[in-house]
């Protein structure tokens, strides 16, 4: 099986590393970077996603009408991991959930509204499902959407919200219909700003803020429904098919492995070699080969999107094998420095300035977000196996 990109493509992985290269800079890039630290949540951050519009590489497989290119989603694939690999901001959300979903779904109005304005990277977005009983169970949302003139009042809270203190719409899911559970649900988006909405931090463990929102009356006109009511279910689940092409890459590991390597080619410890140490030489060869095993799933799950399958078992399978990889390496790492290895960045003396400490807490978040291991290994039971639900 050829997982090797084409020559075209190739071209273009290299047009978008030089690109990378010659707009380097700390205040849009993690130098050391974590599938979490890549939002677009600074001035500086949104001006180098508007530069990525100027070049065309935003929405380049949206259909032309939409002022996109109709390329192969490839292309966005290759575009996410290259930004990936050098901690750059990623505009995914806006093009791929919010933009595919009102391309196919959207009324006329609404994707005059966004679509050019997303594909310009002028405007950011928050994905409002989870709440606090409603996380692996999603379809268990239930923020109240209640009809008055006009539109829908919405109450109640939303949780885990990434970007909701810089986005400026918010896409979110409410209860319309309370008698049914999944197609009860209908999908709204709303300026950031309407009256009603109070945001509130929750840090991490792995420094990045996330949020809770309380909804207090906020008023939702009818123009802002997206698609037809108590069908938001439906849309939800198909964004996630939607954006195979730009899911949770593997740059970040590759990165953090090649970092560590490179730190036991060089280190020492008790006065010799880590290179020459057996224990330390086999942890690396295992932690070397779980990153191959991951970027093989990850390929699987792009030649079954390329065929326009529903990848569902091996997306799961490439989300909890990496994740649990980006672990495992962290553990190796802080296993293979010793005490030094759990300083914090910028403690003076903190090897490589503290990077598998960081990564080390911001990969227990990674096996949380975007559906948690536990449900990876249900889904790949379940699906993948045909076994009957525990
Ligand atoms: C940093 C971060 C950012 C996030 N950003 C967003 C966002 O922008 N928008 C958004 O909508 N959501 C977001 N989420 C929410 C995320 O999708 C949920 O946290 C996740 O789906 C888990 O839900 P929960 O936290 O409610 O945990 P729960 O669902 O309560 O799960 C708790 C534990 O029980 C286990 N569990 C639950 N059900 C089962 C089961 N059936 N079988 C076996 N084990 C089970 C889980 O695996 C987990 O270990 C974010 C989360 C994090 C941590």
């Amino acid at each position: 099986m050829d997982f090797d990109l084409t020559a075209e493509e190739q071209r273009f992985e290299e047009e978008v590393e030089a690109f990378l290269r010659e707009n380097w800079s700390a205040d849009v890039m993690d130098p050391q970077p974590e599938q979490l630290s890549q939002t677009v949540d600074s001035p500086a951050k949104r001006a180098f996603v508007a530069k990525l519009a100027e070049r065309g590489w935003l929405g380049m497989s949206w259909p032309r009408e939409y002022g996109g290119q109709e390329r192969s989603g490839i292309y966005d694939f290759i575009l996410t991991e290259a930004l990936s690999r050098y901690g750059a901001p990623q505009p995914g959300k806006g093009v791929g959930i919010v933009g595919k979903t009102l391309i196919r779904h959207g009324s006329e109005a609404m994707k005059r509204a966004f679509l050019p304005r997303i594909i310009r990277g002028e405007i950011e977005f928050a994905i409002g499902y989870s709440e606090p009983n409603a996380g692996s169970d999603a379809a268990n949302m239930q923020l109240r959407a209640t009809r008055v003139d006009g539109g829908w009042r919405l109450d109640g809270q939303k949780s885990w919200t990434t970007s909701a203190h810089f986005a400026d719409y918010y896409w979110l899911g409410a209860r319309t219909d309370r008698s049914h559970k999944h197609k009860g649900i209908t999908l709204f988006l709303i300026p950031m700003q309407q009256p009603g909405l109070t945001v509130r931090p929750i840090h991490t463990i792995g420094d990045e803020r996330t949020n809770e929102v309380f909804f207090d009356g906020v008023f939702a006109p009818d123009d802002t429904v997206v698609g037809q009511v108590n069908h938001g279910w439906t849309y939800i689940c198909e964004a996630l098919d939607l954006e195979r092409f730009a899911m949770m890459p593997v740059g970040p590991l590759e990165m953090k492995t090649r970092a560590l390597v490179d730190h036991v080619r060089r280190g020492q410890r008790d006065g010799l070699p880590l290179a020459r140490d057996p224990g330390c030489r086999r942890r690396l060869a295992k932690v070397v080969t779980e990153l191959e095993v991951s970027r093989m799933l990850q390929r699987r799950v792009i030649a079954a999107a390329l065929r326009n399958d529903v990848p569902t078992v091996e997306s799961s399978q490439y989300k909890l094998f990496m994740n649990e990889t980006g672990q495992r390496l962290a553990n190796t790492a802080l296993d293979l420095m010793g005490p030094e290895g759990t300083l914090r960045p910028g403690t003076e003396g903190a090897p490589l300035n503290g990077r598998f400490e960081r990564s080390y807490r911001y990969t227990i978040v990674d096996t949380i977000g975007g559906g948690a291991s536990e449900i990876q290994k249900n889904i790949i039971a379940a699906r993948g196996l045909g076994l009957p639900r525990s």
